[in-house]
């Protein structure tokens, strides 16, 4: 697409030979702009400092975490597992049933609130220091930097032609990439399938086809995530990156280069003071560039491609360091600090996050804490309302289902309550695993002498014979024959 590709016809019939030939507006030069560019391979330099150890801390936790957790027990299951077939989610001491969806929902407000809250005080911590693309594409440069050595190295690579050598080391690469991506899909998968039960059928050849294809397909979603697209996930591909400006205020913290500390840059000899040189404290490395791992200038300004890692931090502070001048040309600050104005920590906003926040929270833990350990439910036969014997007893038929969410298993005993003598015919004592349901046809009989007439209100009432106070109940009707 070419910038003048509109073009005057200065041919056509209403063209007015008084008015200025509209060439004058066009620029001198014109330039053209492909607007589907090839991406320029960013070669990041490997970096040491506060920012870099605490990414480290923060990082490691998580994938700890993430790779450890199906590979607990908790009790005789999995400590977490997401079991789409039974619907039910383990979680720890947790079972959570599709009736416990509001949860969900109720998790994912106080998460998605947290997330405001943290990006409205510091900025894009969330993206430079714990998202998982972040985490996952730091752990594939660190490969490249083991396997293909430091920046320079990896561009010589890059730009010699192909031998045994570099097919060598790109191979070791993408094979330690593709390791790290299937043991990522495998333990995706692992939280959805008995990670233990996948191993297995895995390692002996008789996987689930559809495990197998999802395996796959996080694989390669990580391969190419974390190996190829990287940054350009966090600027094309990522909707968070797009609407978190939304949250910020002229006292978010972020990070800036000091301009008027640090213009006007320009090269000088270590340890000369930049006043006897006449420029700023920037010596114009560009240590900060190659460093980033979105490939840009802080020194432009903020970006949206800046996904708030801090590394050009850690490494303006090395150079400064170098230079004896003080630290912080590029540091974490405010807009309002940057303007001279003092920056508020507490401010209405965030106050605002942080209260939903605790409100959420509050009421999630009341729920989990009063959620009903029994489930009760009740169908009537669908075939016929009564049945009536030749002696004149009156049968009802029902199917009570009762569900056990504990971790336990236990006893439960089922009764009626109801306006007129009925007798439960039935197991009325039974046992019911931890997580399981169990269906009981049961069947309510009136003795012949009551002579009932029409229909009326029961309640079911299953009990935990180890626990009384467990009970739940659930309202159904009796019919009679019609006087
Ligand atoms: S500019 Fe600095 S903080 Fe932003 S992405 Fe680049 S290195 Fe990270
Ligand atoms: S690392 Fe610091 S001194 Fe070097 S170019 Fe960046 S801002 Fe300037």
């Amino acid at each position: 697409m070419t910038a003048n590709s509109q073009q005057y016809d200065s041919q056509h019939p209403s063209h007015d030979p008084d008015r200025i030939p509209v060439e004058e507006f066009v620029p001198a030069e014109v330039s053209e702009i492909d607007l589907y560019q090839k991406r320029e391979k960013i070669y990041t330099r490997k970096i040491e400092g506060f920012f870099q150890r605490l990414r480290t801390l923060t990082g490691w936790p998580l994938l700890a975490g993430y790779f450890l957790l199906p590979w607990l027990q908790w009790g005789d299951r999995q400590s977490v597992l997401f079991d789409l077939p039974a619907r039910q989610f383990h979680i720890l001491g947790f079972t959570f049933w599709p009736q416990d969806l509001t949860m969900l929902a109720w998790l994912l407000i106080i998460a998605a609130f947290t997330l405001f809250a943290v990006t409205n005080f510091a900025g894009r911590v969330w993206c430079g220091f714990t998202c998982p693309q972040t985490v996952w594409t730091s752990i594939f440069m660190w490969i490249e930097q083991k396997t293909e050595g430091s920046r320079n190295q990896r561009i010589k690579l890059d730009a010699a032609p192909w031998s045994t050598h570099k097919a060598l080391k790109k191979l070791l690469k993408h094979s330690m990439w593709l390791s790290v991506a299937f043991y990522t899909g495998f333990t995706f998968v692992g939280y959805f399938t008995p990670i233990k039960e996948l191993s297995f059928d895995f390692f002996t050849f008789n996987v689930n086809p559809w495990a197998a294809f999802w395996i796959g397909f996080f694989t390669l979603a990580t391969y190419g995530n974390a190996g190829w697209l990287r940054e350009q996930v966090c600027m094309y591909m990522c909707p968070y990156a797009r609407f978190q400006a939304a949250m910020f205020d002229p006292d978010t913290l972020i990070i800036s280069y000091d301009r008027k500390r640090g213009e006007k840059r320009g090269s000088r000899k270590r340890n000369d003071k930049s006043e006897d040189v006449g420029l700023g404290d920037c010596i114009d490395c560009q240590l900060c560039v190659q460093v980033c791992p979105t490939g840009i200038d802080i020194r432009d300004g903020l970006q949206y491609q800046c996904i708030g890692c801090a590394l050009c931090i850690d490494a303006c502070n090395s150079v400064m360091s170098k230079m004896n001048y003080p630290k912080n040309l590029i540091s974490y600050t405010t807009e309002n600090a940057l303007d001279g104005k003092p920056s508020k920590i507490l401010r209405p906003r965030l106050l605002g996050y942080f209260l939903v926040v605790l409100v959420m929270c509050s009421l999630l833990g009341y729920r989990i804490a009063a959620r009903e350990t029994i489930e009760l439910s009740v169908l009537r036969d669908r075939q016929s309302l009564y049945m009536q014997s030749q002696i004149g007893d009156i049968d009802n038929h029902y199917t009570i289902k009762v569900a056990n969410k504990t971790q336990q298993a236990h006893h439960y005993k089922l009764s009626v309550d109801a306006p007129h003598d009925l007798t439960l015919i039935g197991s009325v004592e039974f046992q019911v695993l931890s997580g399981e349901v169990v269906e009981i046809p049961i069947t309510l009989r009136s003795a012949a002498e009551q002579e009932l007439h029409g229909a009326f209100e029961i309640h079911f009432m299953a009990q935990r014979l180890d626990d009384s106070d467990d009970i739940v109940s659930h309202k159904s009707r009796f019919f009679a024959p019609v006087e």
